[in-house]
C-alpha cells in the first residue's frame, strides 16, 4: 500500500448551529475532464494557462435559445454579438447554426465579412461609423442601426452619391424601470427624440426603414424590463404604420440576458436568481403577440444575445504558482492567470474548481493572479481545498467578454482551444510571443545602441 503523504493539521473554527439556508459547507468536486478530455492533457498540450471552449455547449445553448423563442413566436432570427467573443472559430459555430452577425465597429464588420457572412445578414450597431464604414455597409446592403443624429445626417450625405437605398433602423433608449438607465446609445423614447429620428428617415427617399432596435442593458435580472422595452418598440411600430403607412420588417430586442455567473458580492448564487431563457422568451414574445398586430404584420423578432449564449462554454485552465500566509493569517493562493486575461473577475465571483482529487481539508482563501499589481485578484474570498504548488484549477463560465477584453499587460495572452463535437481539441488562437508583440514596435536609430 502506498504511504499516505503527510498533511499539516489546521484548526478550523466550528460554527455549530450557524447554518445559512443552504447548509453548512460548500462542497467542491474536482473537475478532471472537459467534454471528455483530461484537463491535465489539455495543460500538457497547450500550456498553462489556456482557455478552452466547448463547441458542444455552444451548440446546445444556442439550440435551446432558438427553441425557447421559436416555439412561442413564428419569426425569430438571432445575430451573434461579435464583441462578446469574436474568435473566428466561435463566430462560425454560431453562423453554422444559422445565426447572423451583429457588429459594433468596422473592425468587427470586416471580421464578419471575412468569415463569409453575407452583407445583408450583418447588423451594424454602435456609435462609431465613419463615412467609409457607412458607404461600404450601404453597398453591401447591411442593416445600419443609426445611433445619433450626426450619423443620420452623415448617412444622408453619403446617399446623395449612391444609387442604392440604405436599409436602416434606429436604436432606441428608454426607461424600462432599471437604473441607471442606458441613455447614451440611440434616440430616447420618452422625450420624443426617437420619433423625430423616425420622421427624418421617413422623409428621406433613399433610406428604407426596416426595423427598430434597442439594447437595454447587460446581465438584466428582471424580465419585466423586457416587457416594457418590447411594448415601447411596438408603440413605435404601430405609430409608423398609422402615420407613415409603412410596416417595419423587424423589431430587435438586443442582448442582455443574464448568465449563471454570480455577481460579485451577491449573497445568492447566480444560477438561483437569474431568469431562464424561457422566461425572457415568454415575456418578449407574448408582449408582441398580445399587442394587437394583424398576423401578417407581425415583425420578425431579432435577438443579439451575447453572454447568455457563450459564457457556459468557456473555461480557463491554470496552475498554482505559490501559497502564502498574509499578515492577517489568511491563506493566499497565487495562480498563473489574473485579471489580465480574466477581465470578468471584476464583475463576477467566478466558480473555481480544483482539477485533481484533494483531501477533505478546506479553508477560506484569497486567489491572486500573477501580476505585480495590487488589483490582480481573481477571488477575494473562496472556500477551496488546500491546493499545492503545481496543482491545476478550472475557472467556469468565462466564455463571454474575456477573449475580447483581455489585455497584454506584464504577461502574454495564452492559447485558446476548442473541443469539437467528437471530443477533439483544436487550437483556435495561438499564444502571443515576444516576436508577435515586438513586431509592432519600431526603434528610432538614435536609440538603437547604448553603453552601460
Ligand atoms: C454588447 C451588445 C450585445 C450583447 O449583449 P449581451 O449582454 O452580452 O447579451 C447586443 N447588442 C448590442 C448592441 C451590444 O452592444
Amino acid at each position: 500500500m502506498e504511504k499516505l503523504s503527510y498533511e499539516r493539521p489546521i484548526i478550523n473554527k466550528l460554527n455549530t448551529g450557524l447554518m445559512n439556508k443552504f447548509g453548512t459547507r460548500v462542497d467542491n468536486t474536482p473537475v478532471t475532464h472537459i467534454d471528455g478530455v483530461p484537463v491535465k492533457k489539455l495543460i500538457a498540450d497547450f500550456g498553462s494557462p489556456c482557455f478552452v471552449i466547448s463547441e458542444r455547449t455552444i451548440r446546445e445553448t444556442y439550440r435551446n435559445a432558438v427553441r425557447a423563442f421559436s416555439t412561442r413566436y413564428p419569426k425569430v432570427q438571432f445575430a451573434w454579438s461579435y464583441k462578446t467573443n469574436y474568435l473566428n472559430a466561435v463566430c462560425n459555430v454560431f453562423h453554422s447554426e444559422g445565426s447572423w452577425a451583429e457588429v459594433v465597429s468596422y473592425f468587427e464588420y470586416e471580421k464578419a465579412m471575412g468569415n463569409g457572412v453575407p452583407g445583408d445578414k450583418i447588423i451594424f450597431n454602435g456609435p462609431d461609423k465613419t463615412a467609409r464604414d457607412l458607404k461600404i455597409a450601404v453597398q453591401n446592403n447591411s442593416l445600419i442601426h443609426i445611433d445619433h443624429f450626426d450619423e443620420l445626417y452623415l448617412l444622408a450625405e453619403i446617399l446623395k452619391e449612391e444609387s442604392q437605398k440604405a436599409r436602416v433602423a434606429i436604436r432606441v433608449n428608454m426607461d424600462t424601470g432599471v437604473y441607471p438607465m442606458w441613455d447614451r446609445f440611440g434616440f430616447n423614447y420618452e422625450n420624443g427624440t426617437a420619433w423625430s429620428a423616425i420622421n427624418k428617415i421617413m422623409a428621406n427617399s433613399q433610406m428604407e426603414m426596416t426595423g427598430i432596435h434597442c439594447h437595454i442593458g447587460t446581465y438584466m435580472m428582471s424580465t419585466s424590463s423586457y416587457a416594457v422595452a418590447t411594448s415601447k418598440l411596438c408603440d413605435l411600430l404601430k405609430n409608423i404604420q398609422q402615420v407613415h403607412n409603412v410596416t417595419l420588417e423587424y423589431i430587435d430586442l438586443g442582448g442582455g440576458f443574464a448568465t449563471a455567473n454570480t455577481l460579485r458580492g451577491s449573497y445568492l448564487q447566480g444560477a438561483d436568481v437569474i431568469p431562464t431563457i424561457d422566461d425572457y422568451a415568454e415575456v418578449i414574445t407574448s408582449t408582441i403577440l398580445n399587442y394587437g398586430f394583424r398576423p401578417e404584420q407581425l415583425p420578425t423578432l431579432f435577438l443579439e444575445t451575447g453572454r447568455a449564449l457563450i459564457d457556459d462554454a468557456g473555461y480557463l485552465l491554470g496552475s498554482v504558482i505559490a501559497l502564502k500566509r498574509l499578515s492577517d493569517g489568511r491563506r493566499a493562493t497565487i495562480l498563473d492567470f489574473g485579471i489580465n486575461i480574466l477581465f470578468t473577475a471584476f464583475w463576477y465571483d467566478h466558480k473555481v474548481s480544483p482539477a485533481q482529487n484533494f483531501t477533505s481539508q478546506s479553508e477560506d482563501m484569497v486567489l491572486y493572479g500573477p501580476l505585480c499589481m495590487n488589483i490582480d485578484v481573481v477571488r477575494e474570498n473562496i472556500n477551496l481545498p488546500l491546493l499545492n504548488r503545481g496543482d491545476h484549477v478550472v475557472v467556469h463560465r468565462v466564455g463571454a467578454y474575456n477573449m475580447t477584453q483581455w489585455m497584454q499587460f506584464i504577461q502574454m495572452r495564452p492559447k485558446v482551444v476548442m473541443i469539437d463535437m467528437q471530443g477533439m481539441p483544436h487550437l483556435i488562437r495561438n499564444n502571443e510571443s515576444l516576436q508577435t508583440i515586438t513586431a509592432h514596435e519600431r526603434m528610432p536609430d538614435h536609440l538603437a545602441q547604448f553603453n552601460l
